[in-house]
């Protein structure tokens, strides 16, 4: 039976954040081109264009995707569920492969972006491999594995010279880190959802700090590797910066596990520290909440680490102050005091 074209895909991340592998099944393999000319640009209504251009908008300035959407090449390919983390939330998009479960007819695509494309649907942007003697027809079964391949070097057209620095950075550490211990994927997961986490626990400190720094809220954050930051209404002044550094290590420090919930609009409003104005709660519609137990909830489609030793350590880069609004900058460390390095993204900083 043909699977109906519109099918939902189920963000498994959201549920399991441990997850780095998985099968399931292919709803559409499309070339980049004609899924663009055929479903983004063929909407006629104003606001559903503007949400379809945001499901291309990890592909702009990407190291590997040269053109403009109509001579795109590569493919997109829906998938029925997915384990790869679709860029939002500030969160920077999952890599990895997906390959065919039949050796006899092989075929494997290397994932280079993900974004939330419209009706639901998670699309992967990428290229079938030289050796894949087909794509994927629909229906059909592939193993989904984040990262993997492309640490050990064996990744197609692998040319360290041409990565990104931001690739280059993700592929180093991860190899440093991880070559010996033979794990191999879902280190820059990994790293996203510490720095995520540690973005977290930024915004918690301050609000811990409310007796000294008081009427902040939160509005927004990112969580990129070179760019990471929180940014709250109200201001906050430089003198405050070593106080919220040092609340955000004691909260690290302390292990305290990071829990996902689904909570309604009531429960989001009594539990999390702030529902942040650009969130959205439908009245019956259950939405995704990330608490930090002892610390304090937001709402939060991202993913972290179980608990928060493991972002390792918060260093506070800098905190700066325009027309009301205070942003706070900030970086991880390893536990050992050892800089993770800060590199530029080759990726879209909005999301
Ligand atoms: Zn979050």
């Amino acid at each position: 039976m043909a699977m109906d074209a519109s099918t939902r895909t189920v963000a498994l991340y959201q549920h399991n954040e441990a997850l780095r592998k998985h099968v399931t099944k292919v709803i559409k393999t499309q070339k980049i081109s004609e899924y663009y000319l055929h479903t983004i640009s063929a909407e006629s209504c104003p606001s559903e264009l503007a949400a379809n251009e945001n499901a291309f908008r990890p592909l702009k300035n990407h190291p590997d995707f040269k053109h403009s959407p109509e001579e795109m090449d590569g493919h997109v390919v829906i998938t029925a569920e997915t384990v790869f983390y679709a860029q939002g939330g500030g969160q920077p998009y999952d890599l990895g492969v997906m390959r065919t479960l039949d050796s006899d007819n092989a075929a494997a695509f290397d994932v280079l972006a993900v974004s939330n494309g419209p009706n639901g649907q998670i699309l992967h942007f990428g290229r079938f491999q030289p050796e894949s003697t087909k794509i994927f027809g629909e229906g059909e079964s592939v193993e989904q594995v984040i990262d993997g391949k492309a640490l050990f070097g064996v990744y197609p057209g692998f040319n360290p010279g041409k990565m990104s620095q931001a690739m280059a950075f993700y592929f180093c550490f991860a190899f440093k880190k991880y070559a010996d211990s033979g794990i191999c994927a879902g280190a820059r997961r990994d790293l996203n959802s510490r720095i995520h986490t540690g973005g977290h626990i930024v915004g918690l400190a301050v609000r811990h700090l409310a007796q000294s720094i008081p009427g902040i809220v939160e509005l927004k954050a990112q969580h990129y590797p070179d760019a990471a930051f929180v940014e709250f209404k109200g201001v906050i002044d430089g003198k405050h910066k070593a106080a919220i550094e040092d609340q955000a290590n004691r909260f690290v420090q302390r292990a305290l596990p990071v829990k996902v919930y689904w909570w309604n609009k009531q429960e989001m409003e009594e539990k999390c520290a702030v529902v942040p104005e650009n969130v959205v709660v439908i009245d019956g519609e259950l939405l995704r909440a990330v608490d930090i137990e002892g610390a304090g909830a937001y709402p939060c489609g991202g993913t972290h680490v179980p608990d928060t030793s493991l972002v390792g350590k918060v260093v506070l880069r800098n905190i700066s102050r325009r027309r009301g609004v205070s942003k706070i900058s900030y970086s991880i460390s390893e536990a050992n005091g050892e800089e993770a390095p800060r590199l530029s993204t080759a990726v879209d900083s909005k999301s």
